[in-house]
């Protein structure tokens, strides 16, 4: 399904965003993207959809090499989803929704917003298949919640039906709880309708209790590929770069938090000079 055969991409200023990815998606997968900030992640997902090219290898969907060339035809068939929603605050619900049709629409239909009647009944269908009753079609997106904004993320990204949904830590921005809710319904719409999910996520739990399959970053290489259950200390080293002090917690549903970057600093290891500005 999607396919990464050494992709590297160095930016102009020298950073190593990707550094000889090469992985393959096989149809139907759940597969998460985890690392710490700034490992590459957002970078892999945006060389599947043209946003970032790669310097060095290529990627792949269904065989078609991801290039200027292929992209108007590859859009169609890759939702996205994004870590701050990206909806129209000021449009409905229904109208954000039937953006995601926009892709695979000719231009004298979308300029005027002319969506078929099989667009809109689609819509519709989604839009309550994500949990949102017909009283939240008409109302202005951003009257809602994240965890609602999200939601409406979700049914857009599935308009088209694509066999291929990209989600950039989709829940970076919401609560552990409303998190748990949005990946366990991102994942039940991608299983009802067959599509393989690349989804990053800064955490540990989640990835553990969603994917089928992890894939960690560091510094933009893969430091694991794996199922869940073998993600353990070495692993965990090997994304962060230190030892997991509290795995327990770091892997508990209950816990569900980001991972701690930084422990406190002790009074002992700032600098004298800061020390002085205390009150
Ligand atoms: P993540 O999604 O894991 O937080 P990113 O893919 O956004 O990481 O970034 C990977 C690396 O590339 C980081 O070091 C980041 O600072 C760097 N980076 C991202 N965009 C640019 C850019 N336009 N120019 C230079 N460096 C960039």
């Amino acid at each position: 399904m999607l396919c990464f055969d050494s992709v590297a991409l160095r930016h102009a200023d020298g950073t190593q965003a990707l550094d000889g990815v090469s992985l393959d998606v096989p149809a139907g997968q759940f597969c998460v993207v985890l690392g710490a900030s700034g490992a590459g992640k957002s970078t892999l997902l945006r060389t599947v959809n043209g946003l970032a090219r790669p310097t060095a290898g290529a990627v792949r969907v269904q065989g078609t090499p991801v290039a200027p060339r292929n992209l108007a035809r590859l859009r169609p068939r890759i939702g996205m989803i994004h870590q701050q929603f990206n909806l129209v605050a000021r449009a409905t619900v229904a109208q954000n929704v039937l953006c995601g049709a926009l892709p695979a629409m000719p231009l004298w239909r979308v300029l005027p917003g002319l969506f078929t009647e099989a667009a809109r009944r689609k819509a519709c269908a989604l839009i309550e298949a994500v949990g949102l009753g017909e009283e939240h079609l008409l109302r202005r997106v951003g009257e809602l919640s994240g965890g609602q904004q999200q939601r409406v993320g979700i049914a857009r990204a599935f308009m088209l039906d694509p066999p291929l949904v990209l989600a950039d830590e989709p829940v970076a921005s919401l609560d552990p709880q409303t998190s748990h809710d949005v990946l366990d319904l991102l994942r039940r719409q991608a299983r009802e309708r067959g599509a393989t999910v690349l989804c990053s996520l800064h955490q540990l739990d989640l990835a553990r209790e969603f994917a089928d399959r992890i894939v960690a970053l560091r510094r933009g290489r893969v430091v694991f590929d794996g199922a869940p259950q073998a993600f353990g200390q070495d692993a965990f080293e090997a994304v962060y770069g230190r030892s997991a002090e509290t795995p327990a917690q770091a892997a508990s549903p209950a816990g569900r938090r980001p991972l701690p970057i930084a422990a406190p600093m002790p009074p002992s290891a700032l600098p004298a000079g800061l020390l002085e500005l205390a009150p």
